[in-house]
């Protein structure tokens, strides 16, 4: 398999792919080492997981131009995310113990109730290449904590990142029959599927999601699929800084070229700032340099994907022919690379696709709205449910919307932005299922229930 730098569309690497009889010894290895890893005890492999976040810093320049090369994000926003991702896991370490000690939810004289939290067993991580290190981290670092061997599928376009991560991973200490990778696309996800894992964890499209989850669900064991958006974005009439807001909510629609889960897809402007903020947001986002995502300074590098251009250029087609109206970009840039124009669409309905389908890149739409009503409908009117954000000098205001929009996360006055201290979660297309926070710890178990008789 050809590993293509998307900045040059050139190979950078041919590298083997996993086979049916590959993935089976590996798995092998997996329910193996199983029980040998989990009878670790939870503080050791928590010093674990440490050293291989203290490696991850050790290694970040490399890291990061690996990741670069091969899926184009600009460099420093490749340095940001294995920074990231080094945050999440000193999260997940300092609270392992609190979440994942056995419990005493009761006792008396007589009787003791407590919750003993095992390891699901051996499961399947079929992970994205947007944010290989953080949604990967999301799921094998608490998996392997929790007591789990693990196999891990990187995306096809991270899958030098995927394969710097098990060499990491294991120069940290843990052993080959604890975690596994698996290399390839859809093919070898098929695979993966064949297997009989305790438990599926996936990231990536609405469509694959939903395939996984049921071919997978006849073995009735846990899948969580942490899926697409569709993420709105209302601006308020009482908002203080137009431009900050305007800034804020730019890079919130346009880091990471826009292929970020939860990047702001749509947004919502109060008719009474609407050309203020229209005018801000479009200086913002034609003051960005576009380019070789090596060079400093560059915001927007390549797509990670040739096709996705394709896809783009027939949303803003579709809107133009209804009636949207191009504030910048449009198209892609001809030459070598995947590159496209960062775009603003304007005069945009919900009757375009732009407004409804997920772009996952550089394009967003910008619509008036009459007041808050108005704005709650039209943020509502998706079958997705990741994020929604509010920006109002009023945190009521922004609570009332907020709490009434069906989605796993609300931002006020922020967005595009994930902690590892509050749950990950989608609703409806955009998945089920906790990562982060406690919950996200305890995914990777099954507490037992433990009844305690002291004495008869
Ligand atoms: P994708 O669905 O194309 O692929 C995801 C993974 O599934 C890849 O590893 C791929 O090889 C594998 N795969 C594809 N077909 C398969 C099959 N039939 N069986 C088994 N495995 C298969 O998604 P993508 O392009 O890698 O990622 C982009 C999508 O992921 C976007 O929709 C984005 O919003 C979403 N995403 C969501 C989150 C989240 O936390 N909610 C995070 C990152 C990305």
């Amino acid at each position: 398999m050809l590993i293509i730098n998307p900045a040059t569309g050139e190979a950078i690497r041919d590298v083997a792919e996993d086979t049916k009889e590959s993935v089976q010894k590996k798995f092998d290895r997996l329910k193996a080492g199983q029980a040998a890893w989990a009878t670790h005890s939870l503080a050791s492999r928590v010093n674990v997981l440490a050293r291989f976040s203290a490696l991850l810093d050790s290694y970040k320049d490399t890291l990061a131009a690996d990741l670069t090369a091969e899926m184009g994000k600009p460099l420093t926003q490749a340095r940001n995310e294995i920074n990231g991702a080094r945050a999440r896991i000193s999260w997940m370490i300092e609270n392992a113990e609190k979440f994942l000690s056995d419990e005493i939810m009761s006792e008396s004289d007589r009787m003791i109730e407590k919750i003993v939290y095992e390891p699901l067993g051996v499961i399947c991580n079929i992970s994205a290449w947007n944010y290989p290190y953080l949604v990967g981290v999301n799921v094998f670092v608490p998996a392997l904590i929790a007591g789990n061997t693990v196999m891990y599928k990187p995306s096809e376009y991270a899958t030098v990142s995927g394969i710097s991560i098990e060499r990491l991973l294991k120069e940290a200490g843990v052993p080959d029959d604890a975690f596994q990778i698996a290399i390839g696309g859809r093919a070898t996800g098929e695979l993966l599927l064949d297997l009989p894992f305790d438990g599926y964890f996936f990231t990536g499209s609405y469509q694959t999601g939903k395939y996984i989850y049921e071919r997978v669900a006849p073995r009735m064991v846990p899948c969580q699929c942490e899926l697409g958006g569709k993420d709105p974005l209302y601006v308020c009439d009482d908002i203080a800084d137009i431009h900050a807001v305007a800034a804020a909510t730019a890079d919130g629609a346009f880091y990471n070229n826009g292929q970020s889960c939860c990047a702001v897809e749509r947004i919502y402007v109060h008719e009474k700032i609407y050309d203020a903020y229209v005018d801000a947001f479009v200086n913002e986002v034609k003051s960005w340099k576009v380019g070789n995502p090596t060079e400093p300074g560059v915001y927007i590098g390549p797509l990670a994907r040739d096709a996705q251009r394709a896809v783009l250029e027939a949303q803003i087609q579709d809107a133009v022919d209804k009636g949207a109206i191009i504030a910048c970009g449009g198209s892609r840039i001809e030459g070598k690379g995947y590159y496209f124009r960062p775009t603003v669409l304007l005069n945009v309905t919900h009757g375009m696709r732009v407004m409804r389908e997920e772009s996952f890149g550089p394009v967003i739409g910008i619509m008036k709205v009459h007041d808050d009503e108005e704005a709650l409908w039209l943020m509502q009117d998706t079958e997705y449910g990741l994020t929604a954000s509010v920006y109002s000098d009023s945190e009521q205001r922004a609570h009332r919307i907020l709490s009434a929009i069906d989605a796993g996360t609300g931002y006020w006055n922020c967005c595009d932005r994930v902690s590892a201290a509050v749950p990950w979660s989608g609703r409806r297309h955009s998945g089920i299922g906790v990562t982060l926070s406690h919950a996200g710890l305890r995914a990777f178990t099954k507490p037992k229930a433990y009844h305690v008789k002291r004495s008869m």
